[in-house]
């Protein structure tokens, strides 16, 4: 479902991603590691085009992204959900607001939004902090309130930067599990960063091992890991 060809993204002289090409099947939970600066930050960008391959294609159903306009690219992009290390709430906006925002930007209406945003927070463990500012809330909570808002408008595909990285271990426990419960029950396919090995352990189908912008390893999360 997410075809990724031959894609490298330069800036200036360094090949963040150099001539990759993955295909990601649709339901799968797919996990791409690697040490700080091997690329994945930027692979995981070019999925959604955050960043312009340089060159190569990212084909998601079928349909070429990087041909695609940048008013055309917004548009398919609220089809991939995205959460981060640092969850990039709106610190103004309560928890309700922080993922209406991205209902409001879809063109949703106040009746929509109002059904949709408790169901979300149901779903994330959090409808009982609806009124409240993201200062008011943990580490988890916030990324609840990520995921709240990555999945607002019925996405195929959420990409995870290191959705983990900032969390203790038990609280990256139950993020991890709620991960796993979206893919099993929404049957969204999950793309996941991440430099920490017992996510990938986890949680992953499959992996790509990222080195120096190319994936130097790709296979099931067995046989990755059953020979070191
Ligand atoms: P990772 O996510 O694996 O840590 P990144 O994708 O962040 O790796 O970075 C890969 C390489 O690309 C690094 O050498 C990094 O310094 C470089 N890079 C990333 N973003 C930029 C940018 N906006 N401008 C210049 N170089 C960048
Ligand atoms: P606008 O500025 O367009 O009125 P708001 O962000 O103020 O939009 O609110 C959007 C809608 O969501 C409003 O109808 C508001 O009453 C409702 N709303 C906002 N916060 C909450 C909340 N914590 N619980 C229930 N409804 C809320």
């Amino acid at each position: 479902m997410i075809d990724i060809q031959q894609v490298t993204k330069r800036y200036k002289n360094v090949a963040a991603v150099d001539e990759v090409s993955l295909t990601i099947r649709q339901g799968e939970v797919f996990g791409i590691i690697g040490y700080s600066g091997a690329g994945k930050s930027t692979l995981l960008r070019c999925l959604n085009l955050l960043e312009r391959p340089t060159e190569g294609k990212v084909l998601i159903d079928g349909k070429d992204l990087t041909a695609l306009s940048d008013n055309e690219v917004r548009k398919e992009r609220q089809k991939i959900g995205m959460i981060f290390q640092h969850f990039h709430l709106i610190s103004s906006k309560t928890v309700f607001d922080n993922v209406a925002f991205s209902l409001k930007a879809a063109g949703k209406t106040k009746e929509e939004i109002k059904k949709k945003v408790p169901k979300l927070l149901e779903m994330v463990g959090l409808s009982d902090r609806s009124g409240h500012y993201p200062a008011q809330l943990s580490g988890g909570q916030k990324q609840r309130v990520g995921i709240a808002r990555a999945l607002a408008n019925d996405p195929k595909v959420l990409l995870c930067d290191e959705a983990t990285s900032a969390l203790d271990p038990t609280t990256t426990k139950s993020i991890l599990q709620l991960l796993k419960k979206i893919n099993e029950t929404l049957g969204i396919t999950i793309v996941l960063i991440t430099h920490e090995m017992e996510v990938v352990q986890d949680i992953c189908h499959r992996v790509a091992v990222m080195e120096d912008g190319k994936v130097v390893e790709l296979g099931d999360i067995y046989d990755i890991f059953a020979n070191p």
